[in-house]
């Protein structure tokens, strides 16, 4: 059966300013023992999982910042995924920050059966990288790239944001054509969003937060919509531009509603149907995990009017689009009967394509995207 493993690593060396995912700085004292309890949890349920399912097709290490564990605590948890896991996925990535990786770590990611890296790089130029909170400059980006080849990866993506604070469409031009002469296979495209919480979301209650005008955002994206596909890299998600053959396997699972087991504190669990989450305080979790108390729980369960509503977005998200046959297979009703005028009132504003397959986003869908989103939303 197909499914895959996330990893979470809640450690950073510094929070950036925009970020809102649990991380956490300042815990170094709580490495060792939240390696332990992750062994723990993958050498109990990981492998209990893998009895009855078999070996996952991917596994996905992310964060936090997966890179900010120190050599001895990574090397413990990729051996504990070969003993209990399996050796040899379809795609095992390790989410890296360009600043806390050098070559011999990277050649021991590579050793612990790692195949694919994700580098966090956001821009190539130092000013906004400080602006933004980044602990790395753009040439350790760089570096971080041409270590990774040298320590035989051949499947890299880097993730860049745009509609930073003061950043220019010069500026993302350059970092877009920075990534794409390192010959990156994958490129993830974010926007920023100012999150409630982050130190971001306080600078703009104050005024102080110089973000990029509406058109100049717009600007941004219609450039890398346009020029990324030029530079070989297609679009087969909102975010995701990849040279062929090198699209995420891991997010695709995601989109496709493949069930997946989270490990770690704040980790997400889709199995049998269910959804889980794990205690997000790192503490709690390395307590509960020795202790065997519970340390996730069944989150509430979704309405079929909430399952059908986001395995449309999720599909929507990619160039494939909704499938009525994939929809029918699901939720034993047709498409059309549950959207049928929805499809109709977003393919006359021109945001949607529908055929006899399906629908998909149109350029104009993807661009306004969460305006299509809100007419899927079925309560
Ligand atoms: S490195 Fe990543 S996870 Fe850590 S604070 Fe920055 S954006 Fe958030």
């Amino acid at each position: 059966m197909q499914w895959g493993v996330y990893i979470h690593i809640p450690f950073c060396r510094q929070k950036c300013f925009y970020c809102d995912f649990p991380s956490y700085a300042g815990k170094e004292k709580l490495m060792e023992g939240y390696t332990e309890a992750l062994c723990q949890q993958i050498e109990i349920q990981g492998l209990s999982f893998r009895q009855k399912w078999g070996k996952p097709a991917t596994v996905y290490m992310g964060g936090g910042t997966p890179t900010a564990l120190p050599p001895q605590c990574m090397a413990q948890v990729l051996q504990a995924v070969k003993d209990y896991m399996g050796q040899e996925f379809a795609e095992f990535t390790v989410e890296c920050n360009p600043g806390t990786v050098d070559a011999a770590y990277l050649q021991m990611l590579r050793k612990g059966g790692v195949n694919r890296l994700s580098f966090g790089v956001q821009s190539f130029q130092d000013e906004l990288l400080r602006r933004i909170g980044r602990i790395h400059s753009g040439a350790e980006a760089v570096q971080a790239v041409k270590l990774s080849r040298q320590a035989g990866f051949d499947n890299i993506s880097v993730d860049l944001m745009y509609g930073l604070p003061g950043q220019s469409l010069a500026d993302l031009q350059e970092s877009v054509g920075r990534a794409a002469e390192l010959a990156v296979e994958h490129i993830s495209i974010y926007g920023l969003q100012v999150e409630e919480g982050t130190a971001f979301a306080r600078m703009e209650k104050m005024g102080k937060l110089n973000l990029p005008s509406e058109e100049q955002a717009e600007a941004m994206y219609d450039y890398m919509t346009t020029a990324l596909p030029e530079m070989g890299y297609r679009r087969y998600e909102v975010s995701n531009f990849a040279k062929e053959g090198f699209e995420s396997r891991h997010n695709r699972s995601y989109w496709q509603a493949v069930p997946y087991l989270g490990l770690g504190t704040a980790a997400h669990s889709y199995l049998e149907g269910k959804r889980y989450a794990a205690v997000a305080d790192i503490a709690a979790y390395i307590s509960g995990v020795k202790a065997g108390r519970e340390f996730w729980q069944l989150e509430e369960e979704p309405t079929r009017a909430h399952d059908m509503e986001e395995f449309a977005f999720l599909a929507l998200r990619t160039v494939e689009g909704l499938s009525r046959q994939a929809f029918a297979d699901k939720f034993h009703v047709e498409l059309t009967e549950v959207y049928g005028q929805v499809m109709k009132k977003l393919a006359a504003q021109g945001l949607l394509t529908v055929d006899h397959a399906g629908c998909r986003l149109t350029d104009k869908g993807f661009k306004y995207g969460n305006m299509a989103f809100a007419e899927f939303i079925l309560d």
